[in-house]
């Protein structure tokens, strides 16, 4: 399909919206390469030195955002690894409005355009709920959900035989520094886009089946 080649889609959602589930779903239907920050962040975060022990604290004590400097130059690196004619889905990025300026220039020097921007909303209560239950493989960065899509007490990836983990920032203490975080500088990105008509708002509270068939409707209408 050649539309795939130009689409490029930002998710945008709080946390446990299933963006990245989503991303995953998107990018396989539409052979998008997939950049997700907070795997890149996460990575950093594991490493043993300064910078890895400044990003821990910020990711999984703090809950804070990682600041735009940083970000925008981890989001150039991963964009130049993507060929010219390949679409991306965005998972995670932009989350501030300095970010989101710093993207639309980016993106112009690329000579690639922003097509979609997902907006998927859910309730705070839904988000404690989904990321406390969250589990994530190490290895292929599967997300499952504990006692639902795997067995509450697994440790293996069903999928690739990985490590299974719940991460330090889905605690009831750090989801909530996130969520504020989110309300603050996220959320307010909305706006930013909402006048280019590039934006499409799918309800996060359905099953991920059934937010998967509303993102495609809603792409294919638009085509
Ligand atoms: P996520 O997996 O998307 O929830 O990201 C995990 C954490 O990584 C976030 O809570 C932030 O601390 C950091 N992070 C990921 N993406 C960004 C971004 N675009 N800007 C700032 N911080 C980010």
């Amino acid at each position: 399909m050649n539309r795939s080649r130009s689409m490029h889609v930002v998710l945008l959602g709080p946390q446990g919206s299933g963006k990245g589930t989503q991303a995953k779903l998107l990018a396989k239907q539409y052979k998008l390469a997939h950049i997700e920050t907070g795997a890149v962040f996460r990575y950093f975060a594991a490493q043993h030195n300064t910078l890895g022990r400044k990003i821990n604290r910020l990711i999984n004590v703090e809950g804070k955002l990682i600041p735009d400097k940083m970000v925008i130059q981890v989001i150039a690196g991963a964009m130049q690894k993507v060929p010219r004619k390949q679409g991306i889905v965005f998972d995670g990025y932009p989350r501030t409005l300095a970010q989101a300026r710093t993207f639309d220039g980016l993106l112009k020097k690329a000579g690639r355009e922003l097509t979609h921007v997902i907006y998927i909303p859910l309730r705070q209560s839904t988000t404690i709920r989904r990321l406390s239950l969250r589990r994530i493989c190490l290895k292929c960065r599967t997300p499952w959900i504990s006692g639902v899509t795997i067995p509450r007490r697994a440790v293996i990836c069903p999928q690739c035989g990985g490590k299974v983990i719940q991460r330090k920032d889905d605690t009831p203490p750090v989801i909530k520094k996130r969520l504020r975080e989110y309300l603050k500088k996220t959320k307010p990105i909305l706006s930013y886009y909402k006048h280019r008509g590039i934006v499409m708002t799918v309800d996060g509270e359905p099953s991920i089946g059934t937010v998967w068939r509303s993102i495609k409707k809603h792409l294919h209408d638009r085509h």
